[in-house]
Order: C-alpha cells, then structure tokens, then sequence
C-alpha cells in the first residue's frame, strides 16, 4: 500500500536539489509495510553530473584552510543536535529502529562530525630538521580528490556520517550514495550540510542501485571508495574499485562469537547477549549471533536468556506514541529469508528454544516484525551457522573449554568483533591475544569503536588497508607528500652561542 503522499527522495547535485523524473524502487515505512517514497534510480549520468560537481568544488575547498573548513563543520554539529528528534524519527521511520536505537546510533555519527572537527591537529605533518647536513625534510597531508560513500540500509545515519565529515575535513568533496532503502535520513542530513553554508559542490547525493555503483566506480575523476554493505557487494567493491586505480576501503558482513565462560557474572552476561543479539533487531554488523557456552555456562544462561528473549516487546518505531525493545526488521523479503534459516536449523537438528516466527503487532498488522529468536544446540555445518542472518537470532553453542570455543570463533570466515565474558583475567587475556577478530569485547558485548579508533574489521568482514573511523582514516582521505629542502649560502647562527 501506498501512502498518500509520498515523501520527497532528490539528487543533491552541486547545491541543487533535483527532482527525479522517473519513478524509483519502494522505500517501505517497516514498521506498516506501506511505501512512504521512492527511491530515485540513477545511472551515469546523475554520477557523471556529481562528480564534475565534486570536481569543480576541489580546487577551492582544498584550498581552504582546515580550520575553515572545520568552522562548517562545527556550524553542522551545531544543526544536527538542533534536528536530532527530526532525524531520529526520520532513521526510526524508513529503518525500524527504536527510538532509544536511533538516538544511540545518531550520537555515535554525532562524534564522527565532532571527531573531523579536529581537522586543524590530525592534519598534522611530520619535520625533522637538518635530515642530512643542512637538508630538513617534512611531510604534508593532501586531501585526494573527489571521495565517495556507498552506504548500507541498517545505520541510515551513522554511517553515512562515518565517511563524509571526515573525507570533507581533509579537504576533499564527497558524492554520497546511501541505501536505496533508506535513503531519506542521508538527505536531512544533507540538507543540514547546506544550512551550515558549505560551498556547493562539496558535498553530493546520487541515487540508486548497482549501475549508479558501477558508474561510480568506473569514473577516472573519483579517487576514493568507503563503502559498507555486505560481504560479496564489498569485495566487489574492493576488487572494482582497485582494478580502476582507486584506492578502497570496504567493510563488509559478520558473524559475531560471544563466549561465556563458567566463571561470568551470569545475569550480566544474559544482559549484554540479549542487548548484543536483539538490539537493533539484529540488523547490525556487531550484533552479537552466536554464544558460545563454555561448560556447565550452558545450564545457568540459557533459561535465563530465554525468558529474557520472551519478554523482548516488539512494536511499531514509526509513533513516539509506541516504545517497543525491538522493532521490525528491514523488508518482508528480508524477514521472510531470516525465517528461512530458522527452520532450516531445525531441519539440520538444532532446537529453537525461543520462536519469534510469526510475531504480530496488533494496530500493524502488515509491519515486518520477527520476535526475539533463540536456536540452540546449534552446530558449525548448520546453514545458520555460516550464514550472516541479520535478524533477532541468537544461535547457541556448547563447548568443552575455551580452547574449543576459541577454535570455533577462528573457523569463521568473517573477522569483525568476538566477545568474551569472564571473570579470569588468564582467560580473557588467551581470548583477546588468540581470538581471530578485529574487534574483541572483554565484558563488553558490542566492542563496536567509536569515532576516535578504527573500525578495524579482518577478514570477510573488510577489504583494504585503512579502515573507517579515526587516525586510519585520516590516512585514507589524505596523501602524504614529503619535501626535502635545502637552501644554498644560508647561514645558520648558532643560537646556543651566548
Ligand atoms: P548491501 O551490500 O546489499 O548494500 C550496501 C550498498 O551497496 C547499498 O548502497 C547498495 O545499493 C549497494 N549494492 C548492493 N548490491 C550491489 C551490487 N551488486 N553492486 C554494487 N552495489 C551494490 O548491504 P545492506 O543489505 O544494505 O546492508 C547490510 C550489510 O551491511 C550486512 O551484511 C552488514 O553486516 C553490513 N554492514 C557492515 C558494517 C561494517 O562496518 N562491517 C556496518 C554496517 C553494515
């Protein structure tokens, strides 16, 4: 069904805000299953037209000093904190997410514009004086070029505001491509950009779906990708992107272990897997998949997890009227594929000791909802076991010794966060040195970084060299240049000569 009137979805080209001609993909209110708008689908030409405009705007920006160009962005902070409810409702609407979610998710893209703010000090240069006899040698950090962002469905801002303040503040200009799910919020918060006066140009916003992709990918002028989305889409992106001579930063799916130890607080433990597993509806690349109970774990978390899963209260996140735990997932096609994997555990002998199947909310009948899920007895050759499922499932395993559970977490193909709960420090420390993740939680049950430390995803879960977020990505929005300079008939006093 159809909402009366549909909610605008424009390119934002060169400062222009255009109107798209032809009709797009559903953008879906999750929580109704009503479409809301639609997403414009553009190609090369939309591309071609952003990035002569992100072009055209690099010589002035990169000019720009960088604490001008800070200025914008706190003038931004200042707009997006003044919007914060408008935006939050915006990421609640199109994504799903509670309220509570959607605060916690804008606040850590908020320490993202907060962290570029910086710019004037993480440009920094290195020098050292007289490198050789009467040569000194220093280095600059130069921004690119024309940068791009390729953004997923699942964090409608905060990863959006992962990669353009940042990229802007070391002096290049963005075009940005968010999810043709959710791509409303992207356009607020593009909106704000335009209000906080920065030049056209710096900052674009195409539409749309692979071809607008490959279009990107493809352009000569573009000289960098950050891109987030699943696995095969980022090696895709890492692999097409390197290929055209761009350099690429791709952090793509995960499977997340968390072991509990025999030893852990356990009510505690049963408190950060719930929030790890259900948060978010378990559309997040930290969500927490899998627990792994060690020994005689099994017997005291699981009814407990359990009856902490049954009382997860799920609702519609489009009201403030409505403050459910957990919201609906992202399409029907996606829930639909969620339920899937749960019953094939069943059929390949796992237990579900939670069934979230089936979950009505009452005043929205044709929401995408799935109740909290618990599989148990979950085993490493079940589909659900390789699958990145992206929904509210907790798998459980049982394992002997940490030993074993550390083998498990290692057999992953993805590398993005493992935790481990415990109350030995020997434990935790074999976990953090052994575990095959980039990123570790020691009690923590969603060791996500924030905007000051790398994102640092290993394996499937990311393709590149520099990841996303903090003194890396500085390195990946820059060039460093270095001059060795030597002036001949100087003469150099000697200062220390009283
Ligand atoms: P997705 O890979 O389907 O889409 C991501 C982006 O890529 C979108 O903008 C989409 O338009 C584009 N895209 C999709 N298919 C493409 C193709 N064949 N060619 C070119 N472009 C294509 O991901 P999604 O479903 O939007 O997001 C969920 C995924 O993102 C999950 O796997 C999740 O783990 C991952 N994710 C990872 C992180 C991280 O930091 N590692 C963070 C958030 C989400």
């Amino acid at each position: 069904m159809k909402s009366a009137s549909l909610l605008p979805c424009p390119f934002f080209i060169g400062g222009e805000w255009i109107q798209p001609k032809l009709v797009g993909t559903p953008i879906f209110n999750p929580s109704t299953g009503e479409v809301i708008s639609e997403c414009p689908v553009g190609g090369a030409s939309e591309v071609e037209a952003a990035v002569q405009a992100a072009e055209a705007a690099f010589p002035s920006w990169r000019d720009t000093p960088a604490i001008e160009r800070a200025r914008y962005l706190f003038r931004y902070r200042q707009l997006v904190e003044e919007n914060f409810d408008r935006l939050c409702a915006s990421v609640s609407l199109e994504h799903g997410k509670t309220l509570v979610e959607s605060r916690g998710s804008l606040y850590r893209g908020i320490e993202n514009i907060e962290y570029a703010c910086g710019a004037p000090t993480l440009l920094f240069g290195n020098t050292l004086g007289n490198m050789a006899r009467n040569v000194d040698c220093e280095t600059l950090l130069q921004p690119l070029g024309v940068c791009v962002g390729i953004t997923p469905f699942n964090f409608p801002a905060m990863v959006p505001l992962w990669m353009f303040p940042l990229a802007i503040a070391c002096g290049n200009t963005f075009v940005l491509k968010p999810s043709e799910k959710v791509p409303l919020t992207a356009v607020l918060l593009v909106e704000l950009l335009a209000k906080a006066g920065l030049p056209k140009g710096v900052v674009n916003v195409v539409h749309g779906g692979r071809e607008c992709v490959d279009a990107l990918l493809a352009h000569p002028k573009v000289r960098a990708v950050s891109f987030v989305g699943s696995s095969p889409v980022a090696r895709y992106i890492y692999e097409t992107g390197t290929r055209n001579g761009k350099r690429v930063q791709a952090n793509g799916g995960a499977k997340n272990h968390i072991i509990v130890m025999p030893d852990a607080d356990i009510p505690k433990s049963v408190e950060a897997l719930t929030t790890a597993a259900f948060g978010c509806a378990g559309e997040r690349c930290m969500a927490g998949s899998t627990a792994i109970a060690v020994g005689k774990a099994a017997g005291s978390i699981l009814p407990q997890l359990v009856a902490a899963a049954r009382s997860v209260k799920i609702g519609r996140t489009d009201t403030p009227m409505s403050q459910p735990d957990m919201g609906p997932l992202i399409t029907r096609d996606h829930r639909d594929r969620v339920e899937r994997l749960v019953e094939s555990s069943e059929r390949e002998g796992a237990t579900v000791a939670c069934d979230g199947r089936g979950a009505k909310v009452s005043d929205a009948p044709n929401g995408f909802y799935l109740g909290a899920t618990i599989v148990d007895h979950v085993s490493e050759t079940m589909t659900i076991s390789k699958e990145e499922v992206f929904g509210p499932v907790l798998n459980v395993m049982r394992m002997e010794d940490l030993e074993q559970a550390i083998e498990v977490a290692n057999r992953s193909s993805y590398g993005n966060g493992a935790s481990i709960f415990t109350s030995s420090g020997a434990a935790a420390r074999t976990f953090k040195h052994r575990v095959k993740a980039g990123m570790v939680g020691i009690n923590v049950g969603v060791p996500a970084t924030m905007a000051m430390f790398p994102f640092t995803g290993w394996d499937a879960s990311f393709y590149g060299d520099l990841h996303i977020q903090g003194q890396e990505a500085v390195q990946f929005y820059t060039q460093q240049k270095t001059i060795t300079t030597r002036w001949f008939g100087g003469v150099v006093d000697d200062v220390w000569r009283k």
